[in-house]
């Protein structure tokens, strides 16, 4: 007999925990759940264990260690220009995840309804539906090789129980990153409507091609209506950290601090300062750190082109989408299913992130956050495949 709640019944294991399961269980090369295979900056770590060995090991304040909040608000200041307070709008929570839940179930009502775009992360479909809201799933635009953000599909989702849009920039999983345009037609709603924004710029760092990212914030009339949420898990290599934050004005931050407490309280005391000090220090590893994965990207793509896989462009994030339709295949979960078996790759598909599945059928996402190394073996067997070897 199933015990679990009706509400959470719909999602079961998640996609990665499954894809990650299959990867485990053939020895294939992990390119599902999205993490990296090196650490983060050596100093970064270092102060983690300084921390631990001095006995920074007990709870710390309930919003973060005011060195880390005073760390992302000069974060957001020196890259956007955007101003924070670090006593009452910033909050330390456990990963982005945290975040997120927080914020919704803060701010949103049992029985209102809450727009995400889709293909959305998974994290925030049960969100919503802790919350006991309902998801209202607006679709991307395919906009030649990569997707875009649509304002008008968007604004003609909103209903008088509309309490949230969620966005998510860089984008998981198609690694779009929407113009500054597209946002400011999705910041026209939100004005319009008065609505608060979740941006979930948990990839705000990596972005490619010389592009640089938009913080939905810095848009006229969003920096009152937005709750910024990023971690270090992307940006430092950190993703067993599970150190994050969220930004935004006191009135609508309490609200997911009063969320928040009675999640975690709050989140590990001793890597609080080794990201605040990442945060001040490590620009320039994350520099060298993206170019690294851009060059992967470079590879991956090439790779999947010979293979006969068709390849969408990816300006951002550790994800590159591919379509499998080019190769005689139907449907991408079965496909990712047998791919570990088959090939020694793991991979996501990406109709798990969409409740439409059908224009999403034969799209694969391919994660390119490893080691050079890792994923030249990963391409030698997308080439074996090619070869029908
Ligand atoms: N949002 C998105 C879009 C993600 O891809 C992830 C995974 N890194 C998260 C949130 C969760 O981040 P964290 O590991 O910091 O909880
Ligand atoms: N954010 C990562 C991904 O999209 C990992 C997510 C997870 O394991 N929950 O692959």
């Amino acid at each position: 007999m199933n015990r679990i709640v009706s509400r959470l019944r719909p999602f079961g294991e998640t996609v990665f925990a499954t894809m990650t399961a299959r990867a485990v269980e053939h020895g294939a090369i992990n390119l599902g759940q999205g993490f990296p295979d090196t650490d983060g900056p050596a100093r970064m770590l270092e102060i983690a264990r300084e921390e631990i060995a001095a006995g920074n090991n007990q709870y710390g304040p309930g919003r973060g260690l005011p060195e880390l909040r005073a760390a992302v608000a000069r974060q957001q200041e020196r890259r956007y220009g955007l101003h924070y307070d670090p006593t009452t709008e910033v909050l330390v929570t456990v990963g982005a995840t945290e975040a997120i839940t927080a914020t919704v179930l803060g701010l949103v009502e049992p029985g209102s309804e809450v727009i995400v775009t889709e293909p959305y992360y998974d994290a925030y479909a049960a969100a919503i539906a802790l919350a006991g809201a309902t998801r209202v799933s607006v679709p991307l635009r395919a906009d030649g090789a990569t997707w875009a953000l649509d304002g008008a599909a968007i604004r003609a989702a909103v209903t008088d129980r509309t309490a949230l849009i969620i966005l998510n920039n860089p984008h998981n999983p198609t690694g779009s990153v929407f113009t500054p345009e597209q946002l400011q037609s999705l910041a026209d709603v939100v004005v319009e409507f008065d609505l608060p924004v979740l941006s979930d710029e948990v990839y705000e760092y990596l972005v490619f091609d010389g592009l640089s990212h938009t913080p939905l914030a810095s848009l006229p009339g969003m920096r009152e209506r937005t709750v910024t949420v990023s971690s270090a898990a992307k940006t430092f290599n950190a993703t067993g950290w599970k150190t994050g934050w969220a930004l935004a004005s006191p009135e609508l931050l309490d609200a997911v601090v009063g969320a928040k407490q009675f999640l975690t309280y709050v989140g590990a005391t001793p890597f609080q300062p080794a990201v605040a000090h990442a945060l001040d220090n490590e620009e320039p590893w994350v520099a060298d750190m993206v170019a690294g994965l851009q060059s992967n990207r470079d590879r991956l793509t090439e790779a999947l082109r010979a293979a006969g896989f068709q390849v969408h462009h990816s300006p951002g994030s550790y994800y590159v989408v591919a379509d499998i339709s080019s190769l005689g295949h139907a449907d991408a979960a079965k496909f990712c299913l047998d791919l570990p078996e088959h090939i020694g790759v793991a991979a996501i598909p990406v109709q798990a992130f969409c409740d439409d599945t059908e224009p999403w059928r034969t799209k694969v996402r391919f994660a390119f956050c490893k080691r050079p190394e890792i994923m030249e073996e990963a391409v030698e067997r997308l080439r074996g495949f090619a070869a029908g070897r």
